[in-house]
Parts: C-alpha cells; sequence; structure tokens
C-alpha cells in the first residue's frame, strides 16, 4: 500500500468526470488500498479517486455510526456509485481534503441510499444519515467533476472556522 498524492483545486482534473470502473482487477484492489491508506493518513472522512488523480468511478466514505466497528472496517468502498434515494434535508459545516482550510455551508439530504458495487464487481446496497449521508453526496460530486465550494451557500469565515476548529473535524 501507498500513500497518493492529493490534488489540490485549482487542478482541472478535480473538475473532470470519472468513468465506470468495468474491471474489477488487481489494479482497482491497488488503487482502493491506496486511497484507504491516502484517507487514514489525511484524517478525512471520504476521498474520490479524482482526488487522487484517477478519473474513475471509485469512493470511501468513513460511516462512524457503527463504534463497535474499527476504524478500518469503517470505510465503505463504493465502486460506480449511484444515489438512489434522498430523504429531508441538513444544512452545515463542509469541507474537502482538496480544499484545504476551506468550509463552507452546503445543504445536503439528511437520508441517503446508494447503489454500487464492491471490489470484486458485487452489488451492494449502502445507507446513511447525517454526515455519513453528507459524504456520499460530496464524494460523488467529485465523481462528476463537483466541488462543494460551487454549491456552498456561502463560505465560512475566519472567526467561524476558529469555532468550528474547536469542534471535531469536517473534512470529507
Ligand atoms: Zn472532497
Amino acid at each position: 500500500m501507498a500513500l497518493r498524492y492529493i490534488i489540490e483545486k485549482g487542478d482541472p482534473q478535480l473538475n473532470k468526470k470519472s468513468r465506470p470502473v468495468t474491471e474489477f482487477n488487481d489494479r482497482l484492489h491497488i488503487l482502493l488500498d491506496d486511497m484507504r491508506e491516502t484517507l487514514k493518513g489525511a484524517n478525512g472522512y471520504g476521498l474520490a479517486a479524482p482526488q487522487v488523480g484517477v478519473l474513475r468511478q471509485v469512493v470511501l466514505v468513513v460511516d462512524t455510526s457503527d463504534t463497535m466497528k474499527t476504524p478500518d472496517e469503517q470505510i465503505i468502498e463504493l465502486v460506480n456509485p449511484v444515489i438512489t434515494e434522498m430523504r429531508d434535508e441538513q444544512e452545515g459545516p463542509e469541507g474537502c481534503l482538496s480544499v484545504p482550510g476551506i468550509y463552507g455551508i452546503v445543504k445536503r439530504p439528511r437520508y441517503v441510499e446508494v447503489r454500487a458495487q464492491d471490489r470484486n464487481g458485487n452489488d451492494i446496497t449502502v445507507s446513511g444519515q447525517g454526515i455519513t449521508a453528507r459524504c456520499f453526496c460530496h464524494e460523488i460530486d467529485h465523481l462528476q467533476g463537483r466541488l462543494f465550494t460551487e454549491i456552498a451557500e456561502r463560505i465560512l469565515t475566519d472567526e467561524e472556522l476558529e469555532m468550528l476548529a474547536t469542534e471535531e473535524g469536517n473534512n470529507v
């Protein structure tokens, strides 16, 4: 496993659409393993393949709702994810490993259901609420070349950021 370099806003790759994965081979597994390592190293809540310069429909989301799970078990791998259901609404701060130091207020559904494939090509359905739902949306947006800064209602000021920093991190 290797750490991959996380590209930042301004890199045109972040605005491109990712292609679906068609082969569930070693190459995909190495990408997923490297992404896991990179996500953990960066202390984030989620990571999309385009953030490491790979324009493929692959994302990781950390689901912390089950505290019995180890940090490794909390990472959900999604290949070719599609949101199939959205319910209710939430509004809150959101950040991104590719947009360091910037947080914005973003409206997202409170509950999301996602259909995807696992690393071996098996169909899976996952769901999440709260921050996990936010993460699913944020990461799947990356696959469309969309950053949260484009849909944020507003960007937080330095003062608001300081207040937020005393709470838990929101790097997704
Ligand atoms: Zn992001």
